[in-house]
C-alpha cells in the first residue's frame, strides 16, 4: 500500500526527521487559508501516487495569495499519470542548496534491506541508477543487527565531507530505517533530502510504501488507504472471491488459476487483440462467483467479446458447462462469449453448451483466434 506524501510525512515528524510545515488542502480556498498561516512563499504539491511529479508539473512554487488560488485550481484540476489530483500539500517553500536521495528498500537477490543513497537527489532516482549507477552507493543491512550506527554515518560521508551536515544526514538515515522497519515498509525514501540556508537537513518529499503483506499487523493503516475507481472494483472482486484487474483491451477475460490467466493474456496479445482484464476465478467455482465475475467484465464498457478459459482439473468439465449456463441465467450479457473448456469430462461439456448461444471450443488457439476475431469486428 503505498501513502501519499501527506500522510507519509506525518510519519516522519512522529520519528523525530525534519520536514517543512505544511497541510493537506482539498480546494482553493483551504490552500489559501493554509498558506496565510505559514506565510509565503509556499509549495503547492499535488498528491497523487506517482512518482515524478515536479517534472509532470504537480509541484508549483506561489510567492503571493493570488498566486496560491490560481495555481491550486490549476493542480486540482491536472491529471497525471492518468490519476486524478484530488488534493494538495501546501508546504512552506525554501531555498534549496544541494538535493540528496535517502532511501531504504527490499533487494531481493541479497534477501536484504538495503540503504541507498545517491548525490544527484531530486531527479528520478531509477533514471540515476540506470545510466550514472557510479552516483548510487548502497549497504546491505544484516536482517539480525539491523542498521548500525557507523553505517548511517558512513553513508552519510558518501554524501559529504562537510562535518555541519554530515551527522545530520546520519541522523535522519536512523530515524528513516526506524520508520521504514516499524511499519513494515517495502520502501521509505526521501528525495530529495535538502541542504538549505544555516546547514539545514530537511526531507522535502516524503514517501513511504507499506508491505501488503504485513498489514494485518497495522490495522491502523488501512484508514489510510485512498482507493481510486480501478482499486475499488480489485477489492470487490477480492470480497467476491477472485482477482481482477482492469486493463485497457477490449476482450474480457474470465480463467481459472493465475498462470492459465497470464499465458491467455499473452495468447490475446500475440493473436492480434487487447485483453480488457485479468480474472483469476480461482478453483471450485460456483455460478454464483462466475456469475458475479462475467457481471464485473461487462460493467467495463469497452469489453466487445469475452473469453471463458477453463481447465478442468480437479473441477469436471460438465459441472463447469451447467454452472456457465446457469451463471448467464443470472447477469444478461450482451456480447459474445467464446468458452473454451478442457479436461476431465470435456465430452459431455461439449454436449451441455450445443445449442447454446455459447461459442465452445476445446483449444486455446481456436478459442483466442475467435475471441479476437470477434472483437475486432465490433
Ligand atoms: P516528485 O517530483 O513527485 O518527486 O516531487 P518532489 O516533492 O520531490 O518535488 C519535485 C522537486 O520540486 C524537488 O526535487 C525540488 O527540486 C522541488 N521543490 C520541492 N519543494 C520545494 C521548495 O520548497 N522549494 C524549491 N525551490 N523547490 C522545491
Ligand atoms: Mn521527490
Amino acid at each position: 500500500m503505498n501513502l501519499q506524501e501527506y500522510q507519509s510525512r506525518e510519519f516522519f515528524k512522529e520519528f523525530g526527521i525534519p520536514v517543512v510545515e505544511g497541510a493537506v488542502a482539498s480546494n482553493r480556498e483551504e490552500a489559501l487559508e493554509i498558506a496565510k498561516k505559514i506565510g509565503l512563499p509556499i509549495v503547492l504539491k499535488a498528491q497523487v501516487l506517482v512518482g515524478g511529479r515536479g517534472k509532470a508539473g504537480g509541484v508549483k512554487v506561489a510567492k503571493t495569495e493570488e498566486e496560491v488560488l490560481k495555481l491550486a485550481d490549476e493542480i486540482l484540476t491536472m491529471e497525471i499519470k492518468g490519476l486524478k489530483v484530488k488534493k494538495l500539500l501546501v508546504a512552506k517553500a525554501v531555498n534549496i542548496l544541494r538535493e540528496f536521495y535517502v532511501g531504504f528498500t527490499v533487494d531481493r537477490v541479497s534477501k536484504r534491506n538495503v540503504l541507498i543513497v545517491s548525490n544527484a537527489g531530486g531527479v528520478d532516482i531509477e533514471e540515476v541508477a540506470k545510466n550514472t549507477p557510479e552516483k548510487i552507493f548502497k549497504i546491505y543491512i544484516d536482517p539480525i543487527m539491523g542498521l548500525f550506527s557507523y553505517e548511517a554515518k558512513k553513508a552519510s560521508q558518501r554524501l559529504t565531507e562537510d562535518m555541519n551536515i554530515a551527522p545530520k544526514i546520519a541522523d535522519i538515515i536512523e530515524k528513516l530505517y526506524k520508520v521504514y522497519i516499524s511499519l513494515d515498509g517495502n520502501l521509505a525514501e526521501i528525495n530529495p533530502l535538502a541542504v538549505v540556508e544555516g546547514n539545514n537537513v530537511l526531507a522535502l518529499d516524503s514517501k513511504i510504501v507499506i508491505d501488503d503483506n504485513a498489514l494485518f499487523r497495522h490495522p491502523e493503516l488501512e484508514a489510510l488507504r485512498e482507493t481510486t475507481e480501478e482499486e475499488k472494483l480489485e477489492l470487490e472482486a477480492k470480497s467476491k472471491g477472485f482477482t481482477y484487474i482492469k486493463l485497457n483491451g477490449n476482450i474480457g477475460c474470465l480463467v481459472n488459476g493465475a498462470g492459465l490467466a497470464m499465458a491467455t493474456m499473452d495468447l490475446i496479445k500475440l493473436f492480434g487483440g487487447d485483453p480488457a482484464n485479468f480474472l483469476d476465478i480461482g478453483g471450485s467455482s460456483s455460478p454464483e462467483k462466475v456469475a458475479s465475475a462475467i457481471e464485473m467484465i461487462t460493467r467495463d464498457k469497452n469489453v466487445k467479446a469475452i473469453l471463458i478459459n477453463i481447465f478442468g482439473g480437479i473441477t469436471r468439465c460438465d459441472d463447469v458447462a451447467n454452472g456457465l449456463l446457469k451463471a448467464l441465467e443470472m447477469t444478461k450479457v450482451d456480447v459474445p462469449i467464446v468458452v473454451r473448456l478442457t479436461g476431465t469430462n470435456e465430452d459431455k461439456a461439449r454436449e451441455i453448451l450445443k445449442d447454446t448461444p455459447l461459442i465452445y471450443t476445446d483449444s486455446m488457439v481456436d478459442g483466442v483466434t475467435k475471441v479476437v476475431e470477434l472483437a475486432n469486428a465490433r
